[in-house]
């Protein structure tokens, strides 16, 4: 099997038979595709934060809004998932309540 390999440090690009070589072909470089392993890992930080809410704790998230004041459809959606999916990562339980002032979230295990 032959691979393409693209140098981070010159762009060279060159074929191998080995999968990862140790060295650019060109500018000889050992640290040629390390570049991506340094990518910083994101840190997992909910953006909504409902990590501190105990059992029977409510939260209000208020509905996204585009620049116009007008709601954020694609956002509020987002919203709603992304609790959802904290809840089933963390194996906590979550009812979610639309009011007219936001979502209101309650812990319920
Ligand atoms: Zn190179």
């Amino acid at each position: 099997m032959i691979n393409i390999n693209i140098c981070i440090i010159c762009s060279h690009e060159w074929a191998s038979r080995k999968p990862n070589p140790k060295r650019c072909a060109n500018c000889k470089s050992p640290c040629w595709n390390k570049g991506k392993l340094r990518k910083e890992k994101k840190c997992f930080k909910p953006k909504y934060d409902i990590r501190d809410l105990n059992v029977n704790d409510e939260k209000l998230f208020p509905w996204p809004q585009n620049e116009k004041g007008n709601l954020n459809g694609r956002e509020s959606a987002n919203m709603n998932r992304s609790i959802c999916q904290y809840g089933k990562r963390h194996g906590k339980h979550f009812h979610r309540y639309g009011t007219h002032a936001g979502l209101k979230v309650r812990r319920v295990s």
